[in-house]
């Protein structure tokens, strides 16, 4: 029997989702967190934030810090458009060797390059060892402590152009008082939805206008 979470949301998977139907597993994952056990997945809520920035922003280059079981790696990485690629970091072993699987029963696994290490180490191999030249999307969603110093790290690396939109969860519960106040001396970092921001070098054309300070828009349903 699965003893640790990661390992039960797996064989909830493996049970109840249709192999190659990414959907069916963010489903599948969805159901087992809300009536068996809570995980620190982004969740359908804010999930769908997620799947409307990747649609808007159609990036080629995706980063997403911390992988987890690869519940928002599936996710974002079946909406990605034709020949795009989602890098996604992930520290702990065992995560992403569950994370592999999910992927994989997903049927996205083409499109994910999963990387296992911290992101401090990564970020500044992105360029040579992945080819990247910039990317058009990053979600960060890895310890809070994290937020600020990785997105100096990546705009140190040459990693971040105008027109980059960063979306950041958690940044209320449990909180990243010093990346929202980077953010908010940004002009173009808008929240959204109480705990989840947007925050572009850029305006993000259909978020509101550029300018607005963090905290003053509400995302349009
Ligand atoms: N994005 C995932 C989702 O919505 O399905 C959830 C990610 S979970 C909230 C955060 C993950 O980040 C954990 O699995 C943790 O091990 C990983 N992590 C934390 N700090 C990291 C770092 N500096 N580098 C790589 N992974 C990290
Ligand atoms: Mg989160």
């Amino acid at each position: 029997t699965a003893s640790t979470r990661p390992e039960r949301i797996l064989a909830a998977v493996q049970k109840k989702a249709t192999r190659g139907d990414a959907r069916s597993v963010v489903n599948t994952i969805d159901q087992y967190c809300r009536y068996q056990e809570w995980a620190m997945n982004v969740g359908d809520e804010k999930g769908m934030i997620l799947d409307s920035m990747v649609c808007e922003v159609k990036p080629s280059v995706v980063l997403e810090l911390g992988t987890y079981c690869g519940y928002s790696a599936v996710r974002m990485a079946s909406l990605l458009p034709p020949g795009a690629r989602l890098l996604t970091l992930e520290f702990n072993p065992a995560y992403a060797a569950i994370a592999r699987q999910v992927i994989a029963w997903a049927g996205v696994e083409d499109k994910v390059v999963l990387i296992e290490g911290p992101s401090e180490e990564w970020i500044p191999k992105l360029k040579e060892e992945f080819g990247v030249e910039s990317l058009d999307l990053v979600f960060l969603d890895h310890w809070k402590d994290r937020y600020l110093p990785d997105t100096r790290l990546m705009e140190e690396c040459g990693l971040l152009r105008p027109g980059s939109v960063l979306v950041a969860d958690n940044v209320i519960c449990p909180g990243t008082p010093q990346y929202l106040e980077y953010q908010g001396t940004q002009p173009h970092s808008i929240k959204i939805e109480g705990d989840i921001t947007l925050g572009g070098l850029f305006p993000v054309h259909s978020r509101g206008p550029a300018g607005v300070p963090c905290g003053e828009i509400k995302r349009e349903k």
